[in-house]
């Protein structure tokens, strides 16, 4: 039976060197604070607004939320936005995406200074992320999954790793992370051949497909570390990751849950992004 690796022992880890963090910064004269940008009321923005707030109200780091009404003009987005952008109080912002179909996201994303970008969303931090440069900031989950690996201790290095999905915001900026880590990566999408092959000759294997328990017994063999970043709803309305846990569960040597895994470290990596925003100032 596989160990399952629990993001809260990654977040709580974390915990007390960002508070101390944020009280050095505070006792400096700096209050760390981060935006949250919200088009409209998407559930799955409200649930990652929430757990957030929860996680920074933790840290006693400062999060102000702005809200603008799902069906705002461009113009007046791109005002709202540059205001907050332009505001010396916020050291960092998180833009939940995608925007309303009618908004011009890259127009955003060219406006949004790099050294707020806390999600690693606008070219100047992903090329850093391909360039091996740590002075910006990667996408918040991609870091997280390396966070959680090297928390519980899964050698990286010269191992195989293979992700399913190739999207800016998981799957392509993990690969560089991994890669940084001495990692050899595999990359796979809706094209690939044999995925099931593909998966099986993964030590560690990182599904982030947003497909329902996609991944099944003939894609995993005996001993893989699995990491499931998926955050899907099942025929029955169930939260449920990329990994059929149940039939993964006693194949794997240890296996992230959903919800409950990479999803509950990605609050911390924003936190610790925040921090690293506001220490610069
Ligand atoms: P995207 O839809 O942008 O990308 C999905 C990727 O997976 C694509 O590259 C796609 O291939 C590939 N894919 C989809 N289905 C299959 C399949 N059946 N076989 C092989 N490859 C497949 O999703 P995201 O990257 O934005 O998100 C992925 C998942 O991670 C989602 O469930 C999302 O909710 C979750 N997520 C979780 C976060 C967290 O904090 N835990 C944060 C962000 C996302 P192709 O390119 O060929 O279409």
């Amino acid at each position: 039976m596989a160990e399952v690796l629990k993001g809260i022992e990654v977040a709580n880890a974390m915990k007390e060197k960002l508070i101390a963090e944020n009280a050095a910064l505070i006792a400096k004269g700096v209050t760390p604070c981060l935006a949250i940008v919200r088009v409209g009321e998407r559930q799955d923005d409200l649930a990652y607004e929430r757990g957030a707030l929860k996680r920074f109200e933790g840290l006693g780091i400062a999060v102000q939320v702005s809200v603008f009404p799902e069906d705002i003009s461009q113009d007046e987005f791109e005002a709202g936005f540059k205001e907050i952008n332009g505001n010396a109080a916020v050291h960092g912002i998180l833009l939940f995406r995608p925007l309303p179909k009618h908004l011009d996201e890259d127009a955003i994303l060219r406006i949004i200074d790099p050294a707020k970008d806390m999600d690693g969303m606008c070219d100047t931090n992903i090329a850093k992320v391909f360039a091996g440069d740590e002075s910006g900031y990667a996408p918040c989950t991609p870091e997280g999954v390396v966070e959680l690996l090297k928390h519980f201790e899964i050698p990286m290095k010269g191992r195989k790793i293979v992700i399913v999905g190739r999207s800016m915001v998981v799957g392509k900026p993990l690969a560089m992370l991994l890669l940084k880590e001495n990692a050899t990566i595999t990359i796979c999408h809706t094209r690939t051949e044999d995925l099931a092959a593909e998966c099986r000759a993964a030590d560690i294997l990182i599904a982030a497909a947003g497909a329902a328990k996609m991944i099944k017994a003939e894609h995993v063999k005996e001993g893989t570390a699995v990491i499931d970043v998926g955050i899907n709803v099942d025929d029955e309305g169930n939260l449920c990751g990329d990994v059929d846990f149940e039939a993964i569960e006693p194949i794997a040597s240890v296996i992230t849950p959903v919800p409950g895994g990479v999803g509950s470290v990605t609050t911390s990596i924003l936190a610790m992004h925040t921090l690293k925003a506001a220490g610069k100032i």
